[in-house]
């Protein structure tokens, strides 16, 4: 069952149907705040009918031949997979070049499509670049005003918003969408068939200062905004009227400004009903404390993740982690305090640079936390790394796939002798995620085959062959002044100051 959080008009006039697509299915969609904020943007626009879909779909109110325009939601690497399957599905080709008039417009966005749409260019007949939520409407008018005048004019016009990249409108470059964030954005429909059941989710940060060398969630939503205190209060307080499930949403919520007063009105909330439960993605090192943990532990969170990167203070310098060992040895114990049952430590191998030295440091540090916190739950998660478009990092190579491996090989052996939970990744689809990153415009017939040969491991290999050598996208170390596949889209900072980090990283 579902309830709608807000206003919903029925009695819209508009002859103008839009399918909002998640390329996964309900249960994970009705989790997805991202794609349910869209949903209802596009639902409370007078112009235009919405409908949602997803991979496992059976009914729709609408039949194909009704809708306008699809638009999908593009979050992670392997979506193009559900996204191909759906469109085959209602027999769409899955080519744009291959669509004749009669197709409904196919567009997507996400951040995958923001960091580098170059490889899936193909596929869409525009992709939003950034933040999605007012440019979506914006050109969603134009596909209800236009409608039944031809498909290349209804894009051409869309090519005139800024943050829009329409592949066929011959663009020079594509600036990313940034909005200003007035209201915390909250999950507008709660579902108890949900993944995360009647969760009522709130994003109160978007964005993070910190920029750590690889990551993107910092990169691809600079500058940092943060939703106003007194709206959050309020979005809290809607969400309460509705659900005892409520979770803080951000690249990093602890940077808010007022996260210890947003935590206190929390915890004063789940004193008066017990039966609240709260809940954060993860933490950063340096901003957990007493009030933080004590209101995650009384709203029946029972473990925290944090994520220190790296073993070594060299190490987490490299990638402009600046935390300290004394930092991680005194959150943990604020965690162990304050009720929590356990920690799970996120770390990644392969940073450039790294030595065995720095994963013996890694073991040093595991034996030590676990010396420290007696009887408490620590386990850690690794995976390894991977170049992302639009980091200062994104011209590295990766490390090589049997190197990766004999380096995991030895933290399995060695945190199973210290009695420590250790999971990983799988370092080759870390590879294959990395080929996806920093693809170009020429894996259209490398993603269509992947998709028909059922998008396992070897399917991945099986395209490549004799099209090209994965390993110049995934094991390639890119010189500083060539041109990059994704440097049509203009990011905040720019190239230079990503070219200048790089250098200050490897040549000081
Ligand atoms: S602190 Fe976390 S979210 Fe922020 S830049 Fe670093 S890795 Fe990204």
């Amino acid at each position: 069952m579902e309830k709608i959080l807000y206003k919903k008009n029925i009695e819209k006039k508009s002859n103008c149907n839009i399918w909002c697509a998640f390329p996964a299915c309900y249960s994970f969609a009705m989790s997805s705040l991202g794609y349910l904020w869209i949903f209802k943007s596009m639902d409370e626009d007078e112009n235009i009918n919405v409908e949602r879909i997803y991979s496992d779909t059976i009914n729709t109110k609408f039949s194909v031949t009704d809708i306008d325009a699809i638009c999908f939601s593009f979050s992670f690497d392997m979506d193009f997979i559900n996204i191909f399957k759906m469109l085959e599905k209602y027999n769409i080709p899955i080519l744009s070049k291959q669509r004749d008039e009669n197709c409904p417009i196919i567009f997507g966005g996400g951040p995958v499509l923001t960091a580098n749409p170059m490889p899936y260019k193909s596929f869409f007949d525009f992709i939003v670049i950034g933040d999605g939520e007012i440019i979506n409407t914006k050109a969603t008018q134009i596909i209800s005003e236009m409608k039944g005048h031809s498909k290349q004019q209804i894009l051409n016009k869309i090519s005139e918003i800024d943050g829009i990249f329409v592949p066929s409108a011959n663009q020079k470059k594509v600036k990313k969408n940034t909005i200003k964030i007035n209201e915390c954005v909250y999950t507008p429909i709660l579902s108890d068939e949900a993944f995360f059941k009647n969760m009522f989710i709130m994003e109160i940060s978007r964005g993070c200062a910190n920029c750590c060398n690889f990551c993107i969630a910092s990169y691809l939503n600079l500058p940092v905004r943060f939703a106003p205190f007194e709206n959050i209060i309020k979005t809290i307080d809607l969400g309460l009227e509705h659900t005892n499930k409520i979770a803080l949403l951000g690249a990093q919520v602890s940077i808010h400004p007022r996260f210890k007063q947003i935590c206190e009105y929390i915890y004063n909330k789940i004193k008066q009903r017990p039966e609240i439960e709260m809940s954060i993605s993860s933490l950063r090192v340096d901003a957990v404390d007493d009030i933080i943990i004590k209101t995650l532990a009384a709203g029946h969170q029972k473990h925290v993740t944090i994520a220190i990167e790296a073993g070594s203070e060299r190490l987490r310098k490299i990638i402009n982690k600046n935390i300290t060992e004394e930092q991680i040895f005194k959150t943990v114990e604020t965690i162990r305090k304050n009720g929590l049952k356990g920690v799970k430590i996120y770390a990644m191998i392969g940073i450039p640079t790294e030595t065995q030295h720095d994963l013996d440091e890694i073991i040093t540090l595991a034996k030590n936390l676990k010396k420290s916190n007696k009887g408490f739950d620590i386990s850690f998660a690794f995976s390894s790394f991977v170049p992302k478009p639009n980091t200062p990092l994104q011209w590295c190579g990766r490390i090589p796939t049997l190197e990766l491996e004999k380096k995991q090989q030895f933290l399995k052996k060695e945190f199973h002798k210290i009695g420590i939970k250790a999971s990983f990744s799988s370092i080759k689809w870390d590879y294959w995620q990395t080929v996806l990153s920093r693809g170009d415009e020429n894996f259209e017939d490398f993603l269509i085959d992947v998709y028909k040969n059922g998008a396992k491991l070897g399917a991945f290999k099986k395209a490549a062959k004799n099209r090209f050598n994965p390993d110049d996208y995934a094991i390639r170390t890119y010189t500083i002044d060539e041109d990059l596949p994704w440097d049509i889209i203009e990011l905040n900072p720019g190239k230079n100051i990503l070219k200048e980090r790089y250098k200050t990283i490897f040549e000081g």
